[in-house]
């Protein structure tokens, strides 16, 4: 007998502090405004009313870097740009995740060879969910939010 029913609480939900934590964490999502290259028009295609993004508890983009606790790479990473990308990693709010979306934010793409490009996005800060494709369709992102909401109830 679980203790809502032991106490005759209809209607309670007990769980552990942790779970429930993190149980919010997952469902309100909160992805930094970031786009780099084309794999950001699929990224904003999956918020379009088509794919409807934010039904997986994925919020509109927040306008500063400290109100947001995801980022999604989406594009090509210049080693000119890589210091604002690792700045605005900073600035993000604790806990935090990245998704690597797309063949030139995994490890460079079509243009891995340029001396210009940094090779993947894992190279310069941490990653949690790679999506290979070029571009990824909106479909992927989806299916990598799920995994990465798997990923944040499952620790701890
Ligand atoms: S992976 Fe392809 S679609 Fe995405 S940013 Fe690179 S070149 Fe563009």
């Amino acid at each position: 007998m679980g203790l809502a029913e032991k106490y005759g609480l209809d209607n309670v939900f007990i769980a552990k502090a942790d779970d429930v934590i993190r149980m919010a964490q997952k469902s309100s999502l909160w992805p930094l405004t970031f786009g780099l290259a084309c794999c950001a028009f699929e990224m904003m295609s999956a918020y379009a009313p088509h794919y409807d993004l934010n039904r997986f508890g994925v919020l509109p983009f927040p306008a500063s870097p400290r109100q947001a606790d995801l980022m999604i790479v989406a594009g090509t990473i210049t080693t000119k740009m890589a210091p604002a990308v690792v700045r605005l990693y900073e600035q993000m709010a604790d806990p935090k995740w990245v998704i690597a979306m797309g063949a030139c934010a995994i490890g460079g793409g079509p243009f891995v060879h340029s001396y210009s490009v940094v090779k993947g996005a894992d190279k310069i800060i941490p990653v949690d969910i790679f999506i290979p494709g070029c571009p990824p369709r909106p479909e992927a992102l989806i299916d990598a939010i799920i995994q990465l909401q798997k990923k944040i109830q499952a620790v701890g």
